[in-house]
């Protein structure tokens, strides 16, 4: 990867330095999307991470073709980022506290939520629960999977139902937003946790900033759907920078201990 000029500040950003500081522009500090496996390095301890779950792949069962074929989508997919699918999980050590981690990617097909998705964050879910241990979620996601019609509604549904178990069983739940969090995830798991925390401008809403002008007809304001926003209206609770993230989480893990 050559050096390139930021998207933001268009200044010119050294590569090695932005991989070190995980994607985050060393000038004006925006975060890039970050891909699953260097989220796990950043938030897990060094070779604590076993993945649950692996083994779970997406099927095509409606033979789903829009542009290209559903079964082309996944394969291409799963080539560009060597991941199954849309969400990591498995079991982690952060600052020496069991966790249950999921961690969603964007690169995967836009972080959409299909059946594996949903079923994925079950047996997380699940996982924290056998184990009482604290249930963390980072958060990517364009929505629901249209490929899976109907099918990728039903795990709105499926992952509420999970994270309610946890929390009948008096499990933390921690969600992280990242940029962008929409749709069908930012209108179920995401958003019930027991705390949220965000990232810097992180878009967090149900439908983006451009489909809400066009059926309202009206500005919106700048930061609409931004954490900074999202946190003065209460939707969040708090706001890390990327490197500050790990050290936040484990200072509420401690709290709940
Ligand atoms: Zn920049």
């Amino acid at each position: 990867m050559a050096d390139f000029k930021c998207e933001k500040c268009n200044k010119i950003i050294d590569t090695d330095m932005f991989l070190k500081d995980f994607k985050v522009c060393p000038y004006c500090k925006h975060h890039y999307l970050l891909d699953a496996k260097s989220r796990i390095e950043l938030l897990a301890d060094a070779g604590t991470f076993n993945e649950i779950a692996a083994g779970i792949s997406p099927v095509d069962f409606l033979n789903f073709i829009d542009i290209k074929p559903y079964k082309d989508r996944i394969k291409e997919s799963q080539q560009k980022t060597s991941i199954s699918e849309a969400i990591v999980t498995g079991a982690a050590k952060i600052g020496g506290f069991n966790v249950a981690l999921g961690v969603m990617d964007f690169s995967f097909m836009g972080g959409s939520m299909g059946s594996v998705v949903g079923e994925k964050i079950k047996c997380l879910a699940d996982f924290a629960i056998e184990n009482k241990i604290p249930l963390i979620l980072v958060c990517t996601s364009g929505g629901a999977r249209m490929q899976e019609g109907i099918i990728s509604l039903m795990q709105m549904a499926k992952t509420v139902s999970s994270i309610n178990k946890v929390k009948e069983n008096k499990i933390p739940y921690i969600s992280i937003i990242t940029n962008p969090t929409t749709g069908g995830v930012s209108a179920s798991f995401a958003t019930i946790a027991d705390i949220i925390i965000a990232e810097p401008e992180a878009l967090f809403c149900f439908a983006g900033p451009r489909v809400v002008k066009q059926t309202i007809k009206k500005q919106l304001p700048p930061d609409f759907g931004l954490s900074e926003r999202n946190l003065k209206n209460g939707q969040i609770d708090m706001i890390a920078d990327r490197k500050e993230l790990k050290r936040k989480i484990i200072k509420i893990l401690k709290l709940f201990s």
